[in-house]
């Protein structure tokens, strides 16, 4: 997603960056205010201002969602500091799983009415034509606008979102659970469609016992597979009280790959998906994983970090490698349904949106624990 161009067309000048057009909606419900609170910063690693700003009005395609939580992402805290070869437009607010009520909607929106329940994810609009769209690969829309990154994303109580890329949630969902699954739980699922197995069939996930990890467990369980959990030790008990049906302990004398083949009969799990930074983990994965199985990348390293392959050994093994991000509007309506049957579940802690600066220190001396959501009322 680095590489995508950002459509500037879509951020307006820094005077009014939190205009948008100021077309009539066709339909708003009554008591929007006209400002609201918000998180905005104005360059890389500078404060996280907690301050008043004008609620924006709703495009032609768009609805204005009233957010009641958004969940921290650790690529938000990437996205602020900067580090990204691509860089956001500025002053921005971040925030790509904000999960709320629809409050306006503009002329061409059908799909919404006032008062339905939305999330607003990393994806807010797609062209919808070019060849990317038609084949539903919308993350990898070269047009795409991104919520909290070229467009202003969800750390505000009211953000606009393109109707036809929000998601719908379902009234029986809760919204502060729903809010990291729009993101984290999406990313996981997406992984495990990607690698195309069958249920039965055997997945390892690397960095199980993460937040990501601990999603990817659930859903894999949800889906029928058989889960092996790949973490340090004192993880072990978490991931298997998530449903893995097997642990393997990174931080063990033996290898990761001797003991996932153990686990196997020999033969390797039929999809490794790693959800790590590690390096390493990825390429012990292609050694280990099953004779034409599948190692997804998800989790990311530093920028440079390179796979290493032994071309030989994985083209006589048939061995495929695959990139995996977020996933488009069906993954997004499938990975909510999970959610709300009970199959997998959001564990969050919530804070008040102005705590929002101190979450970030927390990210910041790598001591944050758990999924942060913010609650826009607060
Ligand atoms: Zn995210
Ligand atoms: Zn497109």
């Amino acid at each position: 997603m680095f590489k995508l161009a950002i459509r500037s067309t879509r951020l307006a000048p820094r005077s009014t960056y939190i205009f948008r057009s100021l077309a009539t909606a066709s339909s708003t419900s009554p008591n929007i205010p006209a400002t609201q609170k918000a998180i905005v910063f104005d360059q890389h690693g500078g404060p996280l201002q907690y301050k008043d700003i004008q609620v924006p009005k709703p495009g032609p395609n768009d609805i204005l969602v009233n957010i009641k939580y958004t969940g921290v992402c650790n690529s938000d805290y990437h996205i602020w500091k900067g580090d990204w070869a691509i860089k956001p437009q500025l002053p921005l607010i971040l925030g790509h799983e904000g999960a709320g009520v629809v409050v306006a909607k503009g002329e061409n929106v059908s799909n919404f009415q006032i008062g339905d329940h939305a999330g607003i994810k990393w994806v807010n609009s797609t062209c919808q034509s070019c060849e990317f769209c038609q084949e539903s690969h919308e993350s990898s829309c070269p047009s795409q606008t991104n919520s909290g990154f070229s467009v202003q994303g969800t750390y505000q109580q009211y953000c606009l979102a393109n109707a036809d890329q929000a998601a719908h949630i379902p009234k029986d969902v809760d919204l502060a659970k729903a809010a990291p699954l729009l993101c984290a739980g999406l990313t996981v699922y997406k992984a495990l469609r990607n690698a195309n197995i069958r249920a039965g069939q055997t997945v390892a996930i690397i960095g199980a016992g993460g937040g990501l990890g601990s999603l990817a467990v659930q859903y894999g369980v949800a889906m029928g597979y058989r889960v092996i959990g790949i973490d340090a030790s004192n993880k072990k008990e978490h991931v298997l009280s998530k449903g893995a049906d097997a642990f393997v302990d990174f931080s063990s004398k033996v290898g990761v790959p001797e003991q996932v083949l153990e686990l196997t009969e020999g033969k390797g799990p039929h999809a490794v998906i790693n959800v790590s930074n590690s390096v390493q983990a990825y390429n012990e994965a292609i050694t280990y994983v099953r004779p034409t199985g599948t190692v997804i990348l998800v989790g990311l390293p530093q920028g440079g970090a390179k796979l290493e392959s032994d071309i030989v050994m994985q083209t006589l093994r048939a061995v495929n490698i695959k990139g995996s991000v977020v996933g488009n509007r069906a993954d997004t309506r499938e990975a909510l349904e999970f959610f709300r049957r009970g199959k997998v579940d959001s564990p969050v802690k919530i804070v008040g949106l102005s705590e929002a600066p101190d979450v970030f220190k927390l990210m910041e001396d790598r001591k944050i624990m758990g999924r942060y959501v913010l609650d826009t009322s607060k």
